[in-house]
């Protein structure tokens, strides 16, 4: 974004008030608002006695290393214990905490109690094979409820885990086992993808082989598939685990002690290794577990359908919710396995009230059709949330019609795998929603948009996003590289931390989220949204989704190019692309009209399902593709490069 900031292009006037019902007992009203902005360290400093301390903190931000933050330095805690321990001995260990459904159909279920007891268990056998407080251990697993209980027997014992994606290659798993110099590495022997066993434990073993530093490798049977085995380095769940004690004593460690490393998804490029810690980061996620999707632990049943592997997985199916007490489902498989209606099936099956998904899910579910969650009895739910990208209007108005019966408040949460918990979203029963924006800074949260120099924008106008208070989950540094960490976040705007995302503010001053700054396009002197181009070709009524680039071009700088997926009934007819073309004139206005519009079967996205736009970049401008490792499949990039010659 050089020359101008961010063009303000889509008007979206639909308001929702929350439910009068879901108000009237809200866990957090507008007074929270007030509250933090009359003291904002005050307030969180009451948030951190929502977790039990060992050692209560005295102290709440320590910021006289900025950009270094030390949030409760002196209190001590076991985040473990907060997440299990503590709901046992409240009374509470007969509570179901995680509902498991394998994609096969198999089901458990775990009550608080007996988590404890595997956590524990699980504890005591990382113990024996030689994890200590300080160490690393790599986590490598399909959803299924042990690698919960991987996690929380790391954080338990004071050794971080670095979760890898299980759908990452070897040489993406060797790459994060050595940067992050983990010695354990716990892994299934497969899980259960697309209806049939998918293996683990090979990439395991080829990554492993060029990581010295693995001296065990702890595999869970999840298949019972034929899976070798290396005697002296890896050994079976059940042995090791299975036989141990259920009682483990926490240990409390500093606030400050490390709690996980994760690296980002890779869409804009190379992954970053994010360091997060313990006190701060289990106080903000479940505080904003609390509050936004006004958890209820004694009636809710809640579902975040992401992946351990992400940072969603890791605040909002982990830590957030357990912290909580809540009783939550954890589902193995893909959404149109054995069926397309399969996540409306477990919504009714397990009566879920809170449903936490991606707009790139929503999506697919519009192209899929309206008729197949038509066919299930949705109306337990009660909250709606999103997460992962911005999402565009149209699929906002069909989650809220189509999955939430017209009427259930939608949260769309921004936040990012540095911020480790959600930033700015509507509170559902305080915030008029507005389909397609995030909005407003959590209670305790300081987020604005700035111009190219730094000047907070006024309301109508665009930029970038930046945060402009420490925060208690934010990441303490990147992994051993504490320079990437000040060049990346710290340093284009003097003392405010920039997330790389482009914002506007509304009249009202709300925020609505535009896309990646690298995204941004410049067409004719104006930096222009890809997000707002992309929603208003979602808005007709052919297309389920949609992605744009700027290519380069002769005259106009950079030139619009939109790749598009057609919904579940349009057909690709002759006039399709000057309709396009023209609708989004329409919505947006001519500068935003794309200059050629290629219809293809899928786009590239990043394992967490993300759109990839610097691919299609690359593509519409004819270069060789940078970064594919975090690429869900590659041919899809090859369909695509096919489809360009005859499209100008
Ligand atoms: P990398 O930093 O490696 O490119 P990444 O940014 O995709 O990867 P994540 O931390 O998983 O890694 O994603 C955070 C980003 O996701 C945010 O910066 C933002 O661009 C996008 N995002 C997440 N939630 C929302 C939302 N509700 N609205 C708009 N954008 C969102
Ligand atoms: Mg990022």
């Amino acid at each position: 974004m050089s020359n101008e900031s961010l063009a303000n292009l889509l008007k979206e006037e639909r308001r929702f008030a929350p439910p009068a019902e879901l108000a009237a007992h809200a866990n957090v009203t507008a007074e929270a608002y007030e509250q933090a902005a009359a003291d904002r360290l005050g307030f969180w400093a009451e948030q951190a006695r929502r977790l039990t301390w060992a050692e209560e903190p005295t102290e709440t931000l320590d910021w006289s290393n900025p950009p270094f933050a030390k949030w409760f330095a002196d209190g001590k805690l076991n985040v473990a214990y907060n997440c299990v321990d503590r709901h046992v001995e409240a009374g509470n260990g007969d509570r179901v905490a995680i509902h498991f459904e394998g994609e096969p159909g198999d089901s458990r279920s775990l009550t608080y109690a007996e988590l404890k007891d595997e956590v524990s268990r699980a504890a005591n056998a990382l113990t024996e094979l030689g994890v200590r407080k300080g160490d690393r251990v790599a986590v490598y697993m399909p959803m299924i409820p042990e690698a919960a209980v991987a996690m929380l027997a790391c954080a338990r014992i004071g050794a971080a885990h670095s979760v890898v994606f299980g759908g990452f290659s070897a040489d993406a798993v060797a790459s994060r086992i050595q940067d992050a110099d983990a010695k354990l590495v716990i892994t299934a022997d497969g899980g259960y993808r697309r209806g049939k066993p998918s293996a683990l434990k090979p990439a395991i073993d080829e990554a492993v082989a060029k990581c010295p530093q693995v001296e065990h490798v702890l595999v869970v049977r999840r298949t019972g598939q034929d899976t070798a085995i290396t005697e002296g380095r890896d050994v079976w769940w059940h042995d090791v685990v299975g036989r141990q004690p259920a009682e483990h004593t926490p240990e409390a460690f500093d606030a400050e002690h490390p709690l996980f490393i994760l690296y980002t998804s890779g869409t804009t490029g190379k992954p970053k290794g994010i360091l997060h810690t313990s006190g701060g980061y289990l106080t903000q996620a479940a505080y904003t577990h609390h509050a936004v999707f006004d958890l209820k632990p004694e009636s809710d049943v809640y579902w975040c359908t992401a992946d351990v592997g992400w940072v969603t997985g890791h605040s909002y199916i982990v830590y957030g919710p357990l912290a909580n007490g809540a009783t939550q489902v954890m589902y193995e498989g893909t959404p149109d396995t054995p069926h397309q209606g399969r996540f409306w099936e477990v919504v009714q099956k397990y009566g879920v009230t809170i449903l936490y998904t991606a707009p790139t899910a929503i999506r697919t579910f519009m192209k899929w059709g309206d008729d197949i969650p038509a066919k299930f009895d949705l109306s337990s739910l009660r909250v709606l949330g999103s997460v992962g990208e911005p999402i565009n209007p149209e699929a906002w108005i069909w989650y809220r019609e189509h999955i939430g019966g017209g009427s259930t408040p939608i949260v769309d949460t921004w936040w990012q795998t540095e911020t480790g918990a959600m930033m700015i979203s509507p509170l559902p029963g305080v915030t008029e929603t507005k389909p397609g924006s995030a909005q407003r800074p959590l209670p305790g949260i300081a987020a604005t948009v700035v111009d190219d120099e730094g000047r907070e924008v006024p309301d109508g106008g665009g930029g970038y996003l930046v945060l402009t208070e420490p925060w208690p989950s934010m990441l303490r540094t990147i992994w051993g590289d504490d320079q990437r960490f000040i060049d990346t976040y710290w340093t284009r705007f003097e003392g405010r931390y920039f997330a790389g995302d482009g914002a506007k503010k509304d009249d009202d001053g709300d925020i609505w989220l535009l896309g990646r700054v690298d995204d941004v396009m410049l067409v004719s002197g104006h930096n222009i949204s890809t997000t707002e181009v992309e929603s208003a070709l979602v808005s007709h009524p052919k297309v389920a989704e949609a992605a744009v680039v700027g290519a380069a071009d002769e005259t106009t700088g950079q030139a619009i190019v939109a790749f598009v997926i057609l919904r579940g009934t349009a057909s690709e007819d002759e006039n399709l692309v000057a309709d396009l073309r023209n609708h989004v004139g329409a919505t947006l206005g001519p500068i935003a009209k794309p200059k050629r519009v290629l219809p293809v079967a899928e786009l590239p996205k990043t394992r967490s399902g993300k759109i990839m736009r610097r691919l299609l970049r690359d593509v519409a401008e004819n270069r060789q593709l940078g970064d594919v490792t975090t690429l869900t499949d590659s041919s899809v990039m090859d369909l695509i490069q096919s489809k360009l010659p005859t499209a100008a």
